[in-house]
């Protein structure tokens, strides 16, 4: 009796904790899930309101008696900066958010990278020229791949705009994309190097961290929020890439990109 006793409890200890696991984990994952679709939400509906201000501060600035006060004038300037960097902020966290949540999927169409990089740079520019930087581009004339443009595109924004904000006034930013063939396979190489501070060699990998910024006041400063490096590695990983940095402070950065892809022939086919 005594041993069917034993049984008995053994069974439903066994019963309870199984039970019990099931109760743990269903709601941590259903959480989760939840949290991202509630990240997502909310950066999205951020977007509307924050348009219509960024419209409104336009409206104020160029109304007339308004528009010629030097102070109201400076002030209406600092809102519009930070609605600025709210939007980018709202746009970033959506883009994470539907990026984990497996929503946000990767194109594969035929496209020139070439010609996207040089429509990059001249976006770019303006920015480079502010502070005397030289922007430079080395490309093969068509360099035809399959890929998402847009995220390439962004990709390319994040590196050559961190390139630009993070090196000082006077310096020299290079993007040169080239193809690479390695054991047979065609790999895609994209190089952003710059001559600006530099990240020390324990920070490396760090930076790709979400909201991670070494410098959080100069990084505020600069209209940073931690999350670009992040995006631009999940762009590489979603299409099977990777990314390296290779730094000296005080000298420069070099982001190198690394994506396997398939060449597109003249037919649009693959090779
Ligand atoms: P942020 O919005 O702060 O620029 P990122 O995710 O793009 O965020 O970059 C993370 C951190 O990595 C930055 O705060 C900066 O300290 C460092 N970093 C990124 N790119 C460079 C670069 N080209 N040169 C020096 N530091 C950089």
């Amino acid at each position: 009796a005594l041993l069917a006793l034993g049984l008995l409890f053994f069974l439903l200890a066994l019963y309870l904790s199984h039970i019990m696991s099931r109760r743990a984990m269903i709601p941590i994952a259903h959480s989760y899930t939840r949290q991202r679709e509630f990240v997502a939400d909310a950066s999205h509906e951020l977007r509307t309101p924050l348009s219509v201000i960024l419209s409104s501060i336009d409206t104020l600035q160029m109304e007339e008696t308004l528009g010629k006060d030097a102070f109201i004038q400076r002030v209406l300037g600092n809102m519009k900066g930070e609605v600025k960097r709210m939007t980018k902020l709202a746009g970033d966290l959506l883009t994470l958010a539907r990026s984990d949540s497996g929503t946000l999927l990767l194109q594969s169409e035929p496209l020139d990278l070439t010609v996207h990089a040089q429509e990059m740079l001249l976006s770019l520019q303006p920015l480079a020229q502010a502070k005397q930087i030289d922007l430079q581009l080395k490309a093969p004339q068509t360099l035809p791949i399959r890929g998402d443009a847009d995220r390439l595109e962004q990709l390319l924004v994040l590196l050559v705009d961190n390139a630009i904000k993070y090196t000082p006034d006077g310096g020299y930013v290079l993007v040169a994309l080239s193809v690479e063939t390695v054991k047979a396979a065609s790999e895609l190489k994209i190089i952003v190097q710059d001559t600006g501070i530099g990240i020390p060699p324990e920070e490396h990998q760090r930076i790709f961290a979400r909201f991670y910024r070494r410098d959080k006041s100069r990084s505020r400063q600069l209209g940073g929020h931690g999350l670009g490096l992040a995006i631009a590695k999940w762009i590489v990983d979603a299409h099977q890439g990777s990314i390296q940095v290779v730094s000296k402070v005080g000298e420069g950065s070099t982001f190198t990109v690394r994506i396997p892809f398939e060449r597109q022939t003249n037919n649009g086919q693959q090779k």
